[in-house]
């Protein structure tokens, strides 16, 4: 059986050629023609014969389909793509300055249930493979390149799409390293943020595994009894002990931490909440941000007026914490954070 290309880190598929008595250096020419010149299709160039051989018999190259793209009057771009067995998830470009940050997927739906997310509703279908997470990348990236060539290529990958990255923490794994490989895309560490909901066994294996990669917490609020209602795995694994982990990981100068924060009308909003948050964050490396919530079909919360959003962020402030509040890009085409839901 065929083996997806997309699914080899560098040294994986170093070590495959080895392995097939094949030369090593093909490594550097098959990521040099995927993921640096962006072919598709199986590398003939320079490759000796043995190794095309070896190309033809045991790997496969496809890629995920588009099947639906929208675009937002703010340049937010959303594509549904189809994997090989007929399930569904959604991508979405985030335009800023004529660059552009790609929010992927890492799920076919969400086990996490959060009470606020639309994707959450769907239950959880299956995780996505390697290939599957690499594939929305280098799709968007061709339909970026030929639908807007005047703008500039994507170089940031925030991972909060649909599911719970560090729920399928080895494919989530496997695809960074290949996003931040040398040989290929070359992406920089900096460049690459990881968002959960806060799931402890996965994140204490990122931080021993994957340092160095933005780490974003969905906070969403300071206690816990309410965070518990939005965020059911806190039951299990409650905020308190997730910021003690997050507080040992070693941060560079100009590295922060990223907190989430989900403002829902007359729940989480109030100049209490907003103290406690203060209070919890304060002399942390840390970045707020601020996302009004954004509404789907039949949920139950409220987005709050935008004077309560700034007083919220004004509060944070006075404790010395940037606190940004982040605009709802795509939100008329469902591409907003949260809005993502793919059973229909
Ligand atoms: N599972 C990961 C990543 C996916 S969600 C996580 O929980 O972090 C990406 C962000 O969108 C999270 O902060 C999530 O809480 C937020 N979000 C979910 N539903 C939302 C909604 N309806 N409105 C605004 N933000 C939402």
């Amino acid at each position: 059986m065929k083996t997806s290309f997309y699914q080899y880190n560098f040294e994986a598929l170093t070590n495959l050629l080895i392995e097939n008595d094949l030369s090593p250096s093909g490594a550097t020419l098959l990521y040099n023609w995927h993921y640096k010149q962006k072919k598709l299709k199986p590398c003939t160039h320079n490759v000796a014969l043995a190794t095309q051989n070896f190309i033809h018999e045991h790997f496969s190259f496809s890629m995920p389909e588009i099947v639906d793209v929208h675009e937002s009057k703010d340049q937010t771009v959303k594509f549904l793509m189809q994997m090989e067995d007929g399930q569904k998830v959604e991508t979405v470009l985030i335009p800023f300055q004529n660059k552009y940050t790609i929010c992927i997927s890492t799920q076919v739906g969400c086990a996490m249930k959060c009470s606020f997310c639309f994707t959450g509703t769907q239950g959880l279908k299956r995780h996505l493979k390697t290939e599957e997470i690499i594939g929305q990348f280098i799709i968007a990236d061709r339909w970026l390149r030929k639908h807007r060539p005047e703008d500039q290529q994507l170089k940031n990958i925030v991972y909060m799409g649909q599911g719970e990255p560090l729920h399928n923490f080895d494919a989530v794994k496997t695809a960074s390293e290949i996003f931040l490989d040398q040989h290929g895309t070359s992406i920089g560490v900096q460049k690459i943020t990881v968002s959960t909901a806060g799931y402890l066994p996965g994140l204490i294996r990122w931080n021993e595994e994957m340092p160095g990669v933005n780490i974003a917490l969905s906070l969403h609020s300071p206690f816990e009894e309410k965070r518990n209602k939005l965020i059911p795995i806190n039951q299990r694994y409650p905020l308190s002990e997730i910021l003690k982990c997050i507080d040992l990981i070693p941060l560079k100068r100009k590295q922060y931490i990223i907190y989430e924060y989900l403002l829902i009308k007359n729940y989480n909003d109030t100049d209490v909440d907003a103290h406690a948050t203060g209070e919890l964050l304060k002399g942390k490396q840390a970045i707020i941000n601020l996302i009004p919530f954004n509404p789907f079909p039949g949920s139950e919360y409220e987005r709050p007026e935008l004077a309560q959003v700034e007083q919220f962020q004004k509060i944070l402030e006075s404790y010395q914490l940037p606190a940004l509040i982040r605009g709802t890009k795509g939100d008329d085409i469902l591409a907003a954070c949260g809005q993502l839901n793919t059973k229909a």
